[in-house]
């Protein structure tokens, strides 16, 4: 998988995914500079200035810590860690949302829109919103493939991996630890709930 290749996840997924700890060229922090974060943003097609957030690295990084921690005790079904949720909280004051009625054909429809003149501010904004989404309305997962180890939604039952290419690689992996090991059953690499033949195709 190539870098960026997993963009396109809700906004605090791609974001808590700017850090790769298990890559397999070495970890990765996509934010760690300016201009790490000028890339990313430009990536995810996130409109923000650079220059807004050049001050604010340590904010984001701070944003992106709580975030994994309440993805990752969503992950396990965790009760979520109390000082992450006010940290999200606090961020999300950055740029209050407000809700309006607007038309929609022969009927109307309610658009939820982030209020900020900030775009720094915005940003915060939503990637705290969008974590607030994630928390409450998906099943976040985190994939055990080999040099994986991103937070992906989990879109079906009994799925174990972000993608199939890393099912794919999972079970080379494990193919090719039990011929090593040369005992019948081999190496354990499977997550421990997952049924035979569980994510093909
Ligand atoms: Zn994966």
């Amino acid at each position: 998988m190539e870098l960026f290749d997993w963009l396109g996840r809700p906004l605090a997924l791609d974001f808590a995914n700017t850090v790769w700890p298990a890559r397999r060229r070495g970890p990765v922090d996509a934010i760690a500079s300016i201009s790490d974060l000028r890339v990313w943003l430009d990536r995810a097609a996130i409109a923000a200035t650079t220059q807004d957030l050049e001050s604010r690295l340590d904010d984001l990084r701070g944003l992106r810590a709580a975030v994994r921690r309440l993805l990752a005790a969503a992950s396990k079904d965790d009760l979520l860690p109390r000082r992450a949720m006010e940290i999200v909280n606090l961020f999300a004051t950055e740029a209050p949302e407000v809700r309006q009625i607007v038309p929609d054909g022969k009927g109307s429809r309610v658009v939820s829109e982030i209020l900020s003149d900030d775009p720094a501010s915005l940003l915060f904004g939503r990637i705290a919103m969008s974590t607030m989404g994630v928390l409450t309305t998906v099943t976040v997962g985190v994939c055990p493939a080999p040099s994986c180890g991103l937070f992906f939604v989990v879109e079906r039952a009994g799925q174990h991996w972000c993608s199939n290419a890393c099912g794919n690689r999972a079970r080379v992996a494990r193919h090719a630890a039990k011929r090593y090991d040369g005992s019948p059953g081999g190496s354990e690499l499977r997550p421990p709930t997952a049924p035979a033949g569980a994510n093909r195709g």
